[in-house]
């Protein structure tokens, strides 16, 4: 192994190495391991047990495609909730939405947030919006006794290790469902299409069972290695074959700030699944 090179732990046998300008934090919170360096090609990067979180070059891929899907579809989304995201970069998207009343970010790890105030203020900066609640706490514990409060619920956790693992349970799923108003989305980060591929069906097909509407969308992020990274999409009453077109461009024109992944088109064709994927959701 190269000495200034990062390689991510993410994949037994694959990994991303990425050249290394300089180690800017090392440290241990109460739940992970927490790195923050300099790359070469990417800028500033996250990183949490090992595993590739955010860096500044390509985080507005994830970010945009976490948020837009369901802000554009949405009749009239004004409670966001966003579960994980201690980096900021899921509410800095959400807040260019006209009609967002209130945004509520459930992070189990405030030292994730102090440090990206610090390391990643163009993602962290906008925790600070007046519209923004932070609560420092397990998003399955916060979920637990809510209901019928939220337009979208996002779960932007790691991947299903450490702190993560309960976000990843059909009772969590319930909660969520619980949660959320009539008209509600869920849409949660389910991984890599190629090296995630059992857990990207476990995780699928427990929102299946839970969720009248569930499919998988997908974006091109270059960092989250191995194909297609992959979000579920879910509703008890807003099938995605029901996105009106129109309702995308319209809110897509009234956003503040301009996006460099996300655009009506991308929001479409990003639903258009590959067979491999089909194949992945029973029907
Ligand atoms: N975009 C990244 C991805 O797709 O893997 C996720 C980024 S965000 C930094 C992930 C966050 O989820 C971490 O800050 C972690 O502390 C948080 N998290 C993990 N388990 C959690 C839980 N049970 N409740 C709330 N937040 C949690």
């Amino acid at each position: 192994m190269k000495k200034d090179w990062f390689y991510e732990t993410a994949y037994p046998e694959t990994t991303i190495g990425l050249k290394i300008k300089e180690k800017l934090y090392t440290g241990k919170s109460k739940f992970q391991k927490i790195e923050f360096m300099d790359t070469d090609s990417f800028g500033r990067m996250l990183v949490l047990d090992g595993v590739v979180q955010a860096t500044v070059r390509d985080e507005f891929i994830y970010h945009e495609m976490i948020a837009h899907v369901p802000l554009c579809a949405h009749p009239d989304p004004r409670q966001v909730l966003i579960i994980g995201g201690g980096d900021g970069g899921v509410v800095r998207e959400v807040i260019k939405h006209p009609n967002i009343a209130k945004v509520t970010l459930v992070e189990i790890d405030s030292k994730v947030i102090e440090l990206c105030k610090k390391y990643l203020p163009e993602t962290a900066q906008a925790l600070d919006d007046p519209k923004v609640e932070v609560r420092c706490e397990d998003g399955a514990k916060f979920i637990a006794d809510k209901t019928a409060v939220y337009d979208v619920v996002i779960v932007d956790s790691s991947d299903p290790v450490g702190p993560s693992t309960v976000l990843f349970a059909e009772e969590f799923y319930r909660c969520l469902s619980n949660s959320l108003k009539k008209d509600g989305m869920l849409i949660r980060q389910s991984g890599s299409s190629f090296l995630l591929q059992e857990p990207l069906k476990q995780v699928y097909q427990t929102i299946h069972k839970v969720f009248q509407y569930t499919t998988l969308y997908t974006a091109a992020i270059p960092t989250y290695i191995g194909g297609f990274f992959t979000f579920v999409y879910a509703s008890q009453s807003i099938a995605p074959t029901r996105f009106d077109s129109s309702l995308i461009a319209e809110r897509y024109a009234r956003m503040s700030g301009k996006t460099g992944y996300y655009n009506p088109a991308m929001h479409q064709a990003s639903f258009a699944l590959p067979n491999y994927l089909e194949e992945l959701m029973p029907r």
